[in-house]
């Protein structure tokens, strides 16, 4: 049996660490912001690098809380890429604001940094780069951008948790970053989480306001607000999953480099291709394929889940479609892209059974 992501597996190296830190909880009973969760938005901080870490109740509300901080308005504009999880735009949108998207490279699914200045008018607040897959995007040439046009910088960095660009973390990029708990995340809780992360203390109040009803001190509010929190249980989960994360990317890394030796032998060439500088966690290992639907039909059939991420450009998307754009890159990856099981306890057994099938489809299919 393979699984798309084995939680169980890891449940199983953690041994009782889990269950201890869930049971320390239901003790102490403090459900709602309990010590844990100060605890970790600490060692997160320290972890990335930057001073402040807030914890909310997801990596969607991370995003909305940090375009709130920035106090985006409506028919403000927003760049980012059309490939990418819908919660980076729909966030935009909850706001009011418009997303503008722009086209991809080829080989890295990552935003085309080249394409970003073309689409910058007077309307513009911040550029919204997505960390997909695991890796991070060209931040040097981004931030170049950003700064030459006075715009805020937003890292949605749900899918990168312990990646690094020139040895500088994930989450430490831009004016905000925000991740994911997501439990298929890489580093996952076993429910919804998420935090933005900072450098500005003014926004890291801000957002932490904004995340608390908006309350100033208590029963008094002084902005709109909503309620995100990170639930303490699944804090203490993450403290606990906190300590394995660094051993997991080697084996995530070393799962994608069998992959790659793998793939590479059947002639398979659309496998990720890692930018130089950049430190991969590879939260999804997606291939392109011709006949992209034919295989993963056959990949099911042979008991082996994939997934497609992402189906749909988000411009075609009806929740945050915009009819004017069209974008080649991301038209053509949309149709080819497929992600195979990936996670840190895939054992070279499961891969190579996995290629067996593509490399079977590809000869008699
Ligand atoms: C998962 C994900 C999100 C949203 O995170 P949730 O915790 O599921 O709300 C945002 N952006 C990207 C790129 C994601 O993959």
């Amino acid at each position: 049996m393979i699984d798309f992501v084995d939680l169980a597996a890891q449940k199983r190296h953690l041994g009782t660490r889990i269950d201890d830190a869930i049971q320390t909880v239901l003790a102490h009973g403090q459900y709602v912001l309990g010590p844990e969760v100060e605890a970790l938005e600490h060692r997160l901080a320290e972890r990335v690098g930057v001073p402040y870490c807030i914890g909310c109740a997801s990596g969607t509300d991370a995003l909305q809380l940090a375009l709130m901080a920035l106090e985006v308005r409506p028919d403000d504009e927003i760049i980012l890429p059309g490939f990418t999880f819908i919660a980076s735009a729909e966030s935009v949108k909850l706001l009011g604001a418009r997303p503008v998207y722009v086209d991809i490279n080829d080989d890295t699914y990552l935003m085309d940094s080249a394409q970003i200045e073309s689409a910058i008018t007077p309307r513009t607040c911040a550029i919204m780069a997505v960390s997909l897959f695991g890796q991070c995007p060209d931040f040097q040439a981004i931030s170049t951008i950003a700064d030459r046009h006075g715009l805020a910088v937003i890292e949605d960095a749900a899918q990168s948790f312990g990646a690094r660009q020139h040895g500088q973390c994930s989450g430490s990029f831009g004016t905000m970053a925000c991740t994911s708990f997501f439990p298929s995340k890489p580093l996952g809780a076993y429910g919804d989480g998420g935090a933005v992360f900072t450098r500005d203390a003014d926004l890291a109040k801000r957002v932490r306001q904004l995340a608390r009803h908006g309350e100033s001190s208590r029963y008094h509010h002084d902005r709109l607000g909503m309620n995100s929190r990170l639930d303490t249980i699944q804090a203490a989960i993450l403290l606990a999953k906190l300590e394995i994360v660094d051993a997991e990317r080697v084996w995530r890394r070393q799962v994608a480099e069998r992959y790659d030796l793998l793939l590479h032998a059947i002639g398979i060439k659309g496998t990720p291709r890692i930018l130089s500088h950049n430190d991969c966690v590879y939260a999804q290992y997606s291939i392109r394929l011709d006949h992209r639907d034919r295989m993963q039909a056959l990949l099911k059939a042979a008991g082996i889940p994939t997934a497609v991420h992402y189906p749909l450009p988000l411009y075609r998307q009806p929740a945050v479609a915009d009819p004017t754009c069209w974008l080649p890159v991301t038209e053509a990856v949309c149709h080819q892209v497929l992600s195979l099981p990936m996670h840190p306890y895939l054992t070279s057994a499961q891969q190579e059974q996995v290629v067996t099938v593509l490399r079977d489809a590809y000869m008699f299919g």
